[in-house]
């Protein structure tokens, strides 16, 4: 019999195929009891309107045969098989496929990137010669006289022949490879193994699995003694919980699901299932993990939810379905408008997927204003362990993102009565404040003690305190929150007195000139100024910042891996005009005054946070004083 060429492109996917060193070989079983699957959906939509079929919807199934002496894998099914054109057709070519498509654009980087997209999707029929070095199709097509059967040992061809077969349908063998050091394609011919692929890959398929269990089980006859029994069993469940009606479905179901297809030990804090139907046409089911998944920090951990083409699993983590803000979620995605041999590149671009993309985003951010409303107590805690993820989202983007988010956000406050949304914050301003105040620091504690607190606080007004390094950065993005700005209390420019006191104050600098001017050369650059104010209650000194970059900020750019240490505040050193240290200061001969004045500086840097850039003189100064 003449040997037939695969058409050229086949061929060389054929080679990446057999040569293939990808890790997930697995996914060839998958690939192909969906193409069983979707034969049988064939038949099964024709026995609808054609007399001829005589099979009804519970007579389709899958069977899987193994054969260890024989290293044969068989899969057969009852669908609408095919006709030696179509072996030929099917089989021969796949010029079509995205995936392939995809290769040939990065034809020169042959087994790097063209394997990972074997296995974000496979290729369908070839990816058997992933596992297998001889493939036979036996095929009868529903409604013809004759069946085929398709033979090939890979690249070098094919052959096609007459044969015998009663029914319509398709027998696929898979003649597994041989083991060698770095491949155990024996497993393919352990039930365990082929149970868990199907549990794994293809649960939701509609159609029974079908395969040969073997249990150990007690002798009837003999006590203590154990006898090997066979039954021909389903692997899959066949009705995914994603598409149960909701009353169906107990909260324990969804806990358990949760728990065993996403590997954590605690119940999610929330659950969101949802079937839409409209632009895209999908179901989800999304949980919010209570803790973070444990890999969570790593470099490692890949954000995604499954996403399943009408119950068959086409990705295990499509990140484009998540926005990294929401990388904490686990879930799946079930759409009928996804193909299932969907390449990488096509989902990038995939308007669908956009839609659901979008519409995920939305779900997600009302169950979390829902649980804020409804739930303070379940969503603080929720924030204390993903909050961060929400700042980021704020700020990353250049702030695309943060008019969704700004109402997620939770701070501490100098309320001392545990966190507050920004809309609580400006909900209880007092009349005469017209910007939200905010100060940072490592901690609440910390914060509380700063020396510009009381003067704030004195006014009547809440102070919010921020204690994560993206704060500021992300409230910079925010700009304003409900026509109100934010201002750092520990900035220079914290406008809060009254013109009377205004001019008191101005005075006072005017009048202390000479002297201030004497403090700033003391300190040799590294303030701006000095000057006197009003604003520091009973603390003698404080350091703040003019201009954009505050304390805080300076110190979270300079700490950044490869940062140049060039960013740097604007510092002024602030003497409280009403402390006695003030009068001290004026009295001081040239000589004390310089070492009041680095003792002060020293002092209100350590207040600030701030290192000293020589501690054993800011200790020497202190003793000579003394
Ligand atoms: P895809 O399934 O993405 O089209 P495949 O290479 O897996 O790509 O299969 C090519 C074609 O071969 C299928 O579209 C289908 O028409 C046919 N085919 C594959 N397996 C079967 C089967 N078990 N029964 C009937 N037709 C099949």
């Amino acid at each position: 019999m003449r040997k037939k060429q695969f058409k050229a492109e086949s061929k060389k996917l054929l080679d990446m195929m057999i040569n293939s060193i990808y890790t997930h070989k697995e996914i060839f079983l998958r690939e192909l009891i969906s193409n069983a699957s979707d034969a049988i959906d064939k038949l099964y939509f024709k026995s609808l309107t054609d007399n001829a079929v005589k099979l009804s919807r519970n007579d389709f199934k899958i069977q899987i045969d193994l054969d260890k002496e024989n290293r044969t894998l068989i899969i057969t099914d009852n669908g609408i098989g095919m006709t030696a054109e179509e072996l030929e057709k099917n089989l021969g070519t796949i010029a079509k496929s995205g995936s392939f498509n995809f290769k040939k654009e990065n034809a020169d980087d042959e087994n790097t990137k063209d394997i990972s997209v074997i296995g974000q999707f496979g290729v369908g029929f070839y990816s058997s010669f992933m596992v297998s070095d001889k493939v036979e199709v036996v095929s009868k097509a529903f409604g013809d006289e004759i069946a085929h059967k398709w033979i090939s040992q890979g690249a070098d061809g094919y052959t096609i022949e007459e044969c015998e077969k009663a029914d319509a349908g398709t027998v696929i063998t898979l003649h597994i490879k041989e083991d060698n050091d770095n491949e155990d394609y024996s497993q393919y011919l352990e039930q365990y193994k082929i149970d868990e692929l199907v549990k794994k890959y293809s649960d939701y398929i509609r159609y029974p699995i079908m395969m040969e269990m073997s249990h150990q089980v007690p002798d009837p006859e003999k006590e203590g003694e154990y006898i090997t029994e066979i039954n021909l069993e389903t692997l899959n469940s066949m009705v995914p919980i994603w598409r149960k009606a909701k009353s169906e479905i107990k909260a324990e179901d969804y806990n358990e699901f949760y728990k065993s297809k996403f590997m954590d030990y605690t119940d999610p804090i929330s659950v969101i299932h949802s079937k839409t139907e409209g632009q895209a046409t999908f179901d989800a089911l999304m949980f919010i993990p209570e803790n973070p998944p444990y890999d969570f920090y790593s470099k490692e951990y890949e954000k995604g939810l499954q996403l399943y083409s009408n119950g068959v699993l086409i990705m295990d983590k499509c990140s484009d379905l998540l926005p990294d803000y929401f990388s904490f979620v686990k879930g799946l995605v079930d759409s009928a408008d996804l193909s299932l041999n969907i390449s990488r590149e096509m989902l990038q671009h995939d308007h669908q997927l956009k839609i659901i993309a979008k519409a995920i985003d939305k779900k997600l951010k009302n169950e979390l204003t829902k649980m804020l409303k409804n739930d303070r107590e379940k969503y603080e805690k929720f924030f204390k362990t993903f909050g961060l993820q929400l700042k980021y989202g704020v700020y990353a983007n250049y702030g695309m993102e943060k008019d969704g988010l700004k109402d997620l956000l939770l701070f501490e406050s100098s309320n001392n009565e545990g966190y507050v949304t920004l809309k609580e914050y400006v909900g209880r301003m007092a009349d005469s404040q017209d910007k939200i105040y905010y100060a940072c620091g490592e901690s609440a504690e910390k914060i509380a003690l700063l020396p510009q607190i009381d003067a704030v606080k004195e006014k009547g007004y809440e102070v919010l305190y921020f204690t994560d390094e993206v704060d500021e950065f992300a409230i910079q993005m925010l700009m304003e929150y409900d026509a109100k700005h934010f201002a750092n209390i520990c900035k220079d420019d914290l406008d809060l007195s009254t013109e009377a006191e205004k001019e008191a104050i101005n005075k006072k600098n005017e009048d202390a000139k000479d002297l201030l001017e004497k403090m700033k050369d003391a300190l040799d650059g590294q303030v701006t100024a000095v000057k006197l104010s009003d604003k520091l209650g009973s603390h003698p000194v404080s350091l703040t910042a003019e201009g954009y970059v505050s304390l805080e900020m300076e110190k979270v750019l300079n700490a950044m891996p490869g940062a140049n240490q060039g960013v740097k505040a604007q510092l002024v050193l602030e003497i409280n005009s009403k402390h006695p240290v003030a009068e001290k200061l004026a009295k001081a001969d040239e000589e004390t005054l310089k070492k009041y004045t680095k003792l002060l500086y020293s002092s209100a840097r350590l207040i600030a946070g701030l290192d000293l850039a020589n501690p054993t003189e800011f200790s020497d100064t202190i003793a000579d004083l003394m």
